[in-house]
């Protein structure tokens, strides 16, 4: 298909210093988990960007001496020729499609706790590290020396990039984890020299950086530099006003200007926080500032607010880290006229759970995330059809859904069978709470693919019974039919059902189904602990009820942490004057009393409330599973050869990780993995020689 011509300008070459990206889409630094223990993982992943047509593909941070590293967080390092040939690994993989590599060199100063290296972090000041696990480290205050050591540290980090092959490299002051950030801001930088106090001293650091980068590499590699345009904590912080001046006082030093938003929870918002474009306040007018290309963010999915950018001159190129994760074939789709098949980013930040836990990168949209290498699946691709065999799937939420489209586009003959009137499953409901508008795009992607597909047939009101599905005649029927909250208090913290007698009591599932409580006071028991407890609190908040938010963990939606939600969730259930009763359990319910319990002490104390929202665990729902399983003995003469059970109703977890199971379904079902074999890839890293008898020789003396 042909491109549309109001994007053309997306597809202007751009000149970052001696080198040229083809077009405008840049892929900025992003985390993935995988880092320099998956190293052809990595790399994969990253072709992949590449052959999505992002004309430049950036690494995550690769940190350039042990005096800064951030352990537990797996990143990649440059620390010495030992690194070169996996980074070159990268880059090759990046080349291989025509894109440029760039490579974020970093030293993350007093942001590293060096819980792997053991160095003393160094910083501007002596102060404690600015770490998320608020590690009992404290970072020194750097003297001339540790500049000059730094300055050499950068130009050796950047000839080692030369060397495996980067197009770009990156000097980074951005989101609280470059080191030269924690210059730049006033409360971080309490020096008297040369390097603190005015804005000019505050940016030598930087300036010297880049300089000395530019120095080393300058003439065959573009030198970007990453800053934050605010830390979002007012005149304390880094700002909008000090960063302006800072881009106009070095204005032509870098070859490119990256902007971000600090911290990382302010750059990378979720939609339940920010729309598409939230960060455009802040990055207005750079571009007037220096004739360098600059770079921006801001979850763009649109094409149009891409074009936008570009034409109304506040950005040269469309940076993008959670979009291209989501659909790393947006610019592809753009260039050939399909920007109705971009598989929308949902804002939901499940991928950086995979870097807050240390696993491989994961995404709500993009189940082939983090798999490519390790199982082959690919994001837009998938392998032919083995069989004739036609497919059942029952159940259209997002295991179902995603199991029909990828069947279908393997050429099956798939039947979707729901018993409801729309497709959707959960979502159909959840995307009406506060502020999970977006999370609908999972569906909407997926019924905007399968309504075209001629293979894969739709039959809606179909509760389906085992005597239905013996009676069809499909050789494989999969089980998507999803999960029911519990109506108890078992979960996490509490493994027996707490009595609850005189009051009302619900589930997520009423009140999503429109059930709401008569009573004035309500209670929210949340066990589970992701996003649910809290967003119903907001609803019912919202709706007019005094809303108690109990919860056995020390905060509201305490594993949204790994979504960089929990402090923002928090505050906006404080701000709509929600209690939050946290490190509590639900002992019982008795005449509008509610008896709770400290985690901590045993000691009770009660409440007056008309109604408790019980958010616990989740049950699959397996009635249609255990009715065919019963008739196992007839399914051959029915001509069944599988049945399977997938998503939520194998066992309830997050979209994604139903998503997930429905993309492993249409993978494996024809060609089962043997149970005795490892179910991916993985790579060993290669062992060097131990010798304790070395070590004895070493240390004679006891
Ligand atoms: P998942 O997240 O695993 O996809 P959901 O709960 O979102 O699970 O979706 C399950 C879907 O299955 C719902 O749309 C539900 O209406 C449908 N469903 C459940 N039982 C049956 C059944 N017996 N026949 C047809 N559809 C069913
Ligand atoms: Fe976007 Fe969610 Fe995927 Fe992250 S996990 S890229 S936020 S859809």
């Amino acid at each position: 298909m042909a491109r549309d011509p109001r994007y053309d300008i997306l597809f202007d070459q751009v000149k970052i210093g001696p080198v040229v990206a083809k077009n405008r889409f840049f892929q900025v630094p992003h985390c993935n988990g995988m880092g320099y223990r998956d190293p052809s993982a990595l790399a994969t992943m990253r072709a992949v960007k590449a052959q999505g047509g992002w004309g430049v593909v950036c690494s995550e941070q690769a940190e350039i001496h042990p005096s800064a590293e951030i352990c537990p967080f797996i990143e990649l390092r440059v620390w010495s020729e030992q690194d070169v040939p996996m980074l070159a690994r990268v880059a090759e993989s990046i080349h291989r499609y025509d894109s440029l590599a760039g490579l974020q060199l970093c030293h993350n100063g007093m942001n590293a706790p060096n819980l792997y290296s053991r160095e003393i972090p160094m910083g501007p000041s002596d102060l404690p590290v600015f770490s998320v696990f608020n590690d009992p480290v404290q970072a020194r205050a750097m003297d001339k020396q540790d500049i000059r050591d730094l300055r050499r540290w950068h130009r050796d980090a950047a000839l080692r990039a030369k060397r495996a092959g980067y197009d770009i490299v990156y000097v980074y002051a951005g989101k609280l984890f470059g080191g030269p950030m924690f210059f730049l801001s006033r409360r971080f930088n309490q020096r008297t020299d040369e390097y603190g106090g005015s804005l000019e001293n505050r940016a030598r650091l930087l300036k010297e950086l880049i300089e000395e980068v530019k120095d080393a590499v300058g003439d065959s590699l573009g030198v970007a530099c990453r800053i934050s345009m605010d830390e979002m904590i007012g005149e304390e912080g880094f700002h909008a006003a000090e960063a302006r001046d800072v881009i106009a006082h070095l204005a032509e030093v870098p070859d490119l200007w990256d902007l971000t938003l600090s911290s990382w929870d302010n750059d990378s918002q979720t939609s339940r926080f920010a729309e598409e474009g939230y960060q455009e306040p802040y990055v207005l007018g750079v571009k007037q500032l220096t004739s360098k290309p600059v770079v921006g963010v801001g979850r763009f999915t649109s094409p149009d607010t891409m074009a936008r950018m570009v034409k109304q001159g506040v950005l040269d190129c469309i940076g993008a880290a959670r979009p291209s994760i989501a659909d790393p074939f947006i610019p592809e789709k753009i260039r050939t006229g399909r920007v109705d098949e971009i598989r929308e980013c949902i804002g939901c930040n499940i991928c950086v759970s995979g870097d807050h836990t240390s696993s491989i990168v994961r995404c709500t949209q993009n189940p082939a995330m983090g798999e490519e290498w390790r199982r082959g699946w690919h994001p837009e691709y998938i392998r032919s059809k083995e069989s004739d065999a036609r497919v059942l799937v029952v159940g259209g939420g997002p295991a179902g859904l995603e199991a029909a489209m990828m069947l279908g586009r393997r050429g099956y003959e798939v039947a979707l069978a729901e018993r409801g009137r729309e497709l959707g499953g959960r979502l159909l409901h959840e995307r009406r709470l506060p502020g999970l508008s977006a999370w609908g795009r999972v569906a909407d992607y997926r019924i905007g693919q399968l309504t075209p597909m001629t293979n894969v047939e739709t039959f809606f009101e179909s509760d389906l019974s085992a005597e239905d599905l013996l009676a069809f005649g499909f050789e494989h029927i999969v089980l998507a039919t999803g999960s029911t909250w519990r109506r108890d208090t078992v979960a996490r913290n509490m493994l027996n059902a707490a009595p609850l007698e005189g009051v009302e009591v619900f589930t997520p599932d009423d009140l999503m189904a429109g059930d709401r409580p008569q009573a004035k006071q309500v209670l929210i028991y949340d066990d589970d602990h992701y996003y649910m407890g809290g967003v119903l609190a907001e609803l019912l908040a919202k709706e007019g009820h005094e809303v108690t938010l109990v919860t056995p963990a020390s905060g509201a939606s305490s594993w949204t942490f790994n979504t960089m939600e929990q402090h923002k969730i928090q505050a906006r259930l404080l701000e709509a004057n929600i209690g939050i009763q946290a490190n509590r359990i639900l002992l019982r319910a008795q005449s509008g009393q509610v008896a709770l319990g400290c985690t901590f002490t045993g000691r009770e104390e009660k409440i007056e409330v008309g109604a408790v929202v019980l958010v616990t665990a989740r049950l699959p729902r397996l009635g249609l599973a255990r009715a065919l399983r019963a008739r196992e003995a007839e399914w051959a003469d029915a001509g069944i050869k599988s049945v399977s059970v997938i998503g939520d109703a194998l066992a309830p977890g997050t979209i994604a990780a139903a998503v997930w199971s429905g993309r492993r379904y249409a993978e494996e079902f024809d060609t089962p993995p043997d149970p005795d074999a490892l179910p991916f890839r993985r790579e060993v890293a290669e062992l060097l020689p131990f010798d304790l008898g070395a070590i004895m020789a070493r240390n004679p003396q006891r």
